[in-house]
């Protein structure tokens, strides 16, 4: 059963099938072992930048690949297949939010100091809002950017933020009003060097991605490191969210999809009862529950990026998506999860990983309660 399309063409069935055939070749036979050593090595990034993976939707001027969101659309499913979450969030992290800010606000100069070795996968960049008294809500923020001759000192600390040791460039979100809120949040790109420290965190889950927390402290940031307009930052933050959100809709997609196939292979192979358990009534039945959600999750996902890619400005079919998607994901790990019984607990199998990779959906790129939040506003509830 096809789902309705977004305008996929040939191009982009032929770069889903380059894209899966490298992942499955270069990265997932590691995935496992980047798991343990919570950690994927640095040289991914230029190791996919070889293949224009990483600036796939970028403009060729910078080195990308002058394609656009839908190429995009493609490696978004396709990094599931990677096997491990944490790898596919630390590369997402550098290609779906911490590099958009700079190609669509940067001028010229921050687009070849940053964008440009970013896309060939020799600069790694992480994109700083959160903080420890701030996430969902954004304009919380208080890491704040006093004026000094030349630009700004900066000192604060922010939080979870992905590539947060490894990242050579911090796109960070700032007060730049002592009030800060709506209209005092600024943008800097903030280089590792002095004053700047990371600590890593340990998590639940996407155990090879890097998170970390990262101090400020009076960090030296040139003047002309500030992105986009002074004052401006929450625009820039909500301009690249639609993405973002569709982004996490798409790997979603991809992961349900993935580990129904494998669920069903596995329900096919083995027997309890002198039967197959897909052979029971009771597992076929999931099984038919899980195709249907992995279908309708892509159904609404599709509708929405075909919108996005459109022109349109689709906060409402993009935040179900991601509503949708997130929790579906994680509900049908713990499905696929179960049908494996013991061995659905056990390190070795995919499952254990992907069930627990799977519940930062729900949190992650704003969670469930503000995606009801935003359609509580959008529907005029
Ligand atoms: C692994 C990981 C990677 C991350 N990577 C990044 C990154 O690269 N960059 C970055 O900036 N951030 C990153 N984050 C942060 C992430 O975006 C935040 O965790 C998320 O936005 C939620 O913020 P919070 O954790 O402060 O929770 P809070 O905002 O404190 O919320 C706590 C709970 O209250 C609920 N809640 C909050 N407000 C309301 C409301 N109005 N009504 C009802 N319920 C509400 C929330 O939904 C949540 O369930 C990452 C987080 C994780 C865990």
């Amino acid at each position: 059963m096809s789902p309705p399309d977004p305008p996929f063409a040939d191009e982009h069935d032929e770069l889903r099938a380059s894209v899966r055939g490298f992942i499955e070749r270069e990265l997932a036979p590691h995935a496992q072992r980047w798991e343990e050593e919570q950690w994927f090595p640095d040289e991914v990034f230029p190791k996919m930048a070889a293949q224009g993976l990483l600036g796939l939707k970028y403009p060729e001027e910078y080195g990308g690949q002058g394609g656009d969101y839908l190429h995009e659309a493609v490696l978004c499913e396709e990094m599931a297949r990677v096997g491990s979450g944490g790898t596919a969030a630390g590369i997402g992290a550098h290609i779906n939010i911490a590099t958009p800010p700079i190609w669509k606000f940067g001028d010229e100069q921050q687009k070849r100091r940053y964008l440009e070795p970013a896309i060939r996968g020799e600069r790694i960049g992480a994109l700083g809002i959160t903080e420890p008294g701030a996430g969902s809500d954004v304009a919380a923020i208080s890491t704040r950017a006093e004026r000094v001759d030349g630009g700004f000192v900066v000192n604060g600390e922010k939080t979870y933020i992905t590539n947060g040791v490894r990242a050579h460039f911090i796109v960070t979100a700032v007060k730049t009003t002592p009030e800060g809120g709506h209209d005092g949040i600024s943008f800097l790109i903030v280089e590792r060097g002095e004053g700047v420290g990371s600590s890593a965190l340990h998590k639940l889950g996407w155990h090879a991605s890097d998170t970390a927390t990262i101090a400020f402290e009076d960090v030296f940031v040139p003047e002309e490191n500030l992105l986009g307009e002074l004052n401006s930052g929450f625009k820039l933050i909500m301009a690249n969210f639609q993405w973002e959100r569709l982004a996490m809709a798409l790997g979603a997609v991809g992961a349900m999809q993935l580990a129904f196939e494998r669920t069903a292979a596995f329900a096919g192979e083995r027997h309890a009862f002198g039967r197959a358990l897909s052979g029971h009534q009771a597992i076929r039945h999931r099984l038919a529950d899980m195709a249907t959600s992995v279908y309708t999750c892509r159904c609404v996902t599709y509708d929405a990026l075909r919108r996005f890619v459109g022109g349109e400005d689709p906060l409402k079919e993009v935040t179900m998506a991601k509503l949708l998607t997130q929790r579906a994901a994680f509900e049908l790990m713990d499905e696929c999860l179960q049908i494996h019984g013991g061995a659905g607990y056990m390190r070795e199998y995919w499952v254990e990983r992907a069930a627990r990779d799977a519940r930062l959906g729900p949190i992650g790129g704003g969670s469930d309660e503000i995606m009801r939040e935003i359609l509580g506003r959008v529907l005029g509830l």
